[in-house]
């Protein structure tokens, strides 16, 4: 819950009358909640009354503690997501404000770019809605029934148009999602003003930009501060590994001779050579899997100083943690085996479910099987513009390990 709201905690708060649904929630939701956590799961609802989909619900145990209020989704596992530890009358007017003061908590963190995240779900205590900013484009992601009323939209873009000079505000629709959540089929498209592409800077590199392209909402944001961290350690050849639009390598050709991206998406590389040519850089692009490629790489003897290896989630849920260990060890290792004394690798997971100390233990094993000796530099998350929300770990998903390998 958002600090200005949160001074007393659940446990001390005197129940307070409110009107509307009301759910009630079960010992163990109730301990979560107090652990600073926000979601309420379905299986932990004793009972709900008159919720309807995307309702404002207030939250209360058996006894009749009061909670706060939360949003209440009629398909999804996590039934209700907290929005605040007060009543909440005017969900859209309260969506304004949590809008403000997202934006101005990026005015204070967010530097050398003119794109980020502007809201990040839970974490901006907006559950449900991703935005994000490219340069003069604001793209947006709805996830749940809430997020999705007619009254919070319009919302949204109100307050998004005062903050943003004339945007243009662009929906990025994700047909699975819609459908997990019982939404009516949309399409991806504008909202608001009428661009459908832009140049955005980060770090002083230049990328294209178009809504109708690419992964997420976009680009990657999330490694905007480990683009620059990388590149402090980067030198000689590089390699950048699952380059997709080609971030790490424009960012590595600013310290290194040569860089080689790789990645299996063909739209994604076609993206990364224009990036190239508007940063007048020249990289080589290579189409393959990378595993594939790794394998060959590693076997013939090739050798690099820098390798950045930046996979997609290998681990989507528990069950394929394990699966997913032995992908990361299997990178690490052929990484490992063509990085030169004193090379840099630059080694990422945006598995949630793939902890820190677990990352770590797998690069361990890969340079014990190497038999190199790597010295750990940085140990990097996500940027500050997704903020890590202490009590919700799932919003803490990024882990950027940095390593030398030793002479
Ligand atoms: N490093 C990028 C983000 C990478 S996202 C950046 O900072 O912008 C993961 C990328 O891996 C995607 O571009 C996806 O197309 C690619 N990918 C997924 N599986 C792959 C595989 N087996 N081989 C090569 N690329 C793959």
């Amino acid at each position: 819950m958002p600090p200005r709201r949160a001074r007393r905690s659940a446990a001390q708060r005197r129940p307070e009358a409110s009107s509307g649904p009301r759910a009630l929630i079960s010992p163990r939701a109730a301990a979560r909640l107090k652990s600073g956590h926000v979601w309420i799961y379905r299986s932990d609802i004793l009972s709900a009354e008159s919720t309807s989909p995307g309702a404002v619900v207030s939250v209360a145990d058996e006894r009749g503690r009061l909670y706060g209020s939360a949003l209440y989704s009629s398909s999804s596992q996590i039934a209700l997501r907290m929005i605040s530890l007060e009543p909440v009358p005017d969900f859209p007017k309260l969506l304004r404000e949590r809008v403000r003061e997202a934006i101005t908590y990026r005015t204070s963190l967010v530097r050398d770019t003119d794109a980020y995240r502007v809201i990040f779900s839970e974490a901006d205590f907006l559950p449900g809605l991703i935005v994000d900013r490219y340069n003069d484009i604001v793209s947006l992601q709805i996830l749940t029934q809430a997020m999705d009323r007619e009254d919070a939209r319009t919302a949204l873009l109100a307050e998004l148009a005062e903050h943003f000079a004339s945007p243009t505000i662009a929906e990025r629709v994700e047909p699975h999602i819609r459908e997990l959540e019982r939404l009516a089929p949309r399409q991806s498209g504008l909202l608001a003003g009428d661009r459908t592409s832009t140049i955005f800077t980060m770090n002083g590199v230049r990328f294209h930009f178009d809504i109708r392209e690419g992964q997420k909402t976009g680009a990657f944001l999330d490694q905007r501060e480990n683009y620059a961290a990388a590149t402090a350690y980067a030198h000689g050849e590089a390699l950048d590994v699952f380059c997709y639009q080609g971030a790490f390598a424009l960012h590595l050709a600013k310290a290194c001779s040569l860089v080689t991206g790789v990645d299996s998406s063909r739209p994604a590389l076609e993206v990364a050579d224009r990036n190239a040519l508007l940063n007048q850089r020249e990289i080589e692009w290579i189409e393959a899997n990378a595993f594939d490629l790794l394998k060959d790489y590693s076997a013939t003897g090739r050798q690099y100083d820098t390798i950045v290896l930046d996979p997609p989630a290998f681990a989507k849920s528990r069950k394929n943690l394990e699966t997913a260990l032995r992908g990361y060890k299997e990178l690490n290792l052929r990484a490992l085996k063509m990085l030169r004394p004193g090379g840099v690798l630059v080694t990422c997971s945006c598995s949630y479910h793939v902890g820190e100390a677990e990352f770590l233990e797998v690069v361990a094993e890969a340079a014990r099987d190497t038999h190199k000796t790597l010295r750990l530099l940085e140990r990097r998350g996500q940027a500050k513009d997704h903020p890590i929300l202490i009590g919700v770990p799932e919003t803490a998903y990024l882990k950027c390990l940095v390593f030398c390998v030793s002479a």
